[in-house]
């Protein structure tokens, strides 16, 4: 049964390249019937921000790829938050340093930065590993006894991986194939502190463990712990998840990665939902608010980084799972085109509901309060084609609601000859009557009229246009005749040509 986890940690609002890696998870758990796990990362107290674990939770459910477990959800296999599991951890760095996988260290800050130092004074590289670990000061450099005096004393220590010499691993990543590494590059990493907390590696690897994950996806910063990983799992004799990193995503120019800080610099939200910091009290725009739909955010993150192999661009969730493959994720990294977000919302907003639509503008738009909701979906019905947000439908659609204050001016000008308001008011006669004003009846009449007139289409349709939009733009002057009825229609013309 395959499991997989997104495992934040809760520093902040999850930005998009976190939905992503949580977007892919859930579509690999999905497409196999298995798991989609949340678990919060919060061993690093110095960096947890207040609210964001509950931000992470709502911005999953806002992009409808929820979790089947996590924290106070199902708890099989619980607690899913990390500082509810630190009793396990110590246990666990316990056993490395029994079994000779790792070792108590007793170095200060001081001297670990003396010790660098002096190497680059050689032009050589600090590593903590077998190079000089017998010169330093840990339990493999000093005797038992010593060791246990300092432990007893009370001594703030670390506990470090042993890191083999001259060994060479061979790790395994579904999308980038096999890598090779030399150990004698690895440095012996901290797995746990005296204060009684993991760091991230043991934590991680524990929990993976222990939640029976069978499938690792992450972002690709995490491709350099893979090789201590691959060693914790044969320290303690488990079998290893598999592991697929997924690409960085890169900033719009297509240079360096895409940061938390690009998203109000350039214009454009990196965060899914708004995000008020609870110690500025900034404010980040979001998706959610700056007006895209959840189901084209999620299409266009599908396809960050991964192809279905076809053309097909528009995916709905189910097709998503449908169409995902980890083998098919890139390698390399993954541009972040904003324009190309709106497109998709452009391209969502067509195929959603325009009674619901109606019902978010009228919200919205106080103007809209009394009027008939199935009005404003006909309305929406004709005008959203053009709209990429629902914030662009009063500027689209107002005319239907109220008649145009002004005119554009050069419209005006070109549309407005000597003849203008006599065909005018011609029309105006023929339009009132229109015995049933349907689209086609008043196409049938006016067509009729201009062809027996011999006048050109456009002599009559620019004008018209113009008294009843304010503007040479719109849809189809027959249905936003046929909207706004018979009297309308002709009081906007007698307006223009007064
Ligand atoms: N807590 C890590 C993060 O914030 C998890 C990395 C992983 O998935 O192993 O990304």
């Amino acid at each position: 049964q395959v499991r997989v986890r997104f495992a934040p940690s809760p520093t902040g609002p999850l930005h998009i390249g976190g939905v992503r890696t949580a977007l892919y998870n859930y579509l690999f758990a999905k497409k196999h019937n298995g798991s989609f796990i949340l678990r919060i990362e919060d061993t690093d107290q110095n960096r947890y921000v207040e609210g964001s674990e509950q931000y992470i939770i709502d911005a999953l459910n806002w992009c409808q790829i929820p979790f089947d477990e996590g924290p106070e959800h199902n708890e099989k296999f619980g607690p899913y938050r990390q500082s509810e599991r630190k009793h396990l951890y110590q246990e666990y760095a316990e056993k490395l340093i029994a079994s000779g996988h790792a070792y108590y260290a007793f170095d200060t800050a001081e001297s670990l930065e003396h010790q660098r130092k002096n190497h680059e004074s050689k032009g050589k590289t600090f590593i903590y590993n077998w190079h000089n670990r017998k010169l330093l000061l840990n339990s493999l450099a000093l005797s038992k006894e010593e060791t246990q005096a300092k432990l007893d004393a009370g001594e703030d220590y670390v506990i470090r991986f042993k890191s083999p010499q001259d060994q060479t691993l061979h790790l395994k990543d579904i999308i980038r194939g096999e890598i090779t590494i030399d150990t004698n590059i690895l440095d012996d990493k901290v797995l746990f502190k005296s204060d009684g907390m993991p760091t991230y590696h043991l934590a991680n690897i524990v929990d993976d463990h222990l939640m029976e994950i069978t499938h690792v996806i992450r972002g690709e910063e995490w491709l350099p712990s893979l090789a201590l990983h691959y060693q914790l799992y044969d320290a303690f004799g488990w079998e290893k998840p598999q592991f697929a990193h997924l690409p960085l995503l890169l900033k719009p120019t297509g240079k360096g990665k895409l940061s938390k800080r690009d998203g109000d610099k350039l214009g454009f939200p990196v965060f899914p939902l708004e995000w008020k910091d609870p110690q500025t009290g900034d404010v980040s725009r979001g998706y959610r608010e700056d007006g895209y739909f959840a189901d084209g955010l999620i299409n266009f993150l599908a396809l960050l980084g991964w192809n279905p192999g076809t053309e097909q661009e528009q995916f709905s969730l189910e097709e998503l799972v449908d169409a995902f493959e980890l083998e098919r994720v890139h390698k390399s990294g993954a541009r972040f085109d904003p324009d190309k977000i709106k497109w998709f919302n452009h391209q969502y907003m067509q195929h959603q509901n325009d009674d619901e639509l109606a019902e978010i503008f009228q919200e919205n738009q106080p103007q809209l309060k009394a009027i008939d909701p199935g009005y404003i979906a006909l309305v929406i019905g004709l005008i959203k084609e053009r709209a990429t947000f629902i914030s662009d439908f009063w500027d689209l659609s107002s005319y239907f609601f109220e008649a145009p204050q002004v005119y554009d001016e050069k419209a005006f000008a070109k549309v407005m000859n000597k003849d203008t308001r006599e065909l005018m008011s011609e029309l105006e006669q023929v339009i009132t009557h229109v015995s049933d004003f349907t689209v086609k009846n008043i196409q049938t009449d006016v067509k009729a009229w201009i062809g027996k007139k011999g006048v050109g289409f456009g002599k009559v349709m620019q004008p018209l246009r113009l008294a009843l939009v304010g503007a040479m733009q719109g849809p189809d002057v027959f249905e936003i005749m046929f909207l706004i009825g018979k009297a309308e229609t002709v009081q906007r013309i007698d307006k223009l040509v007064q």
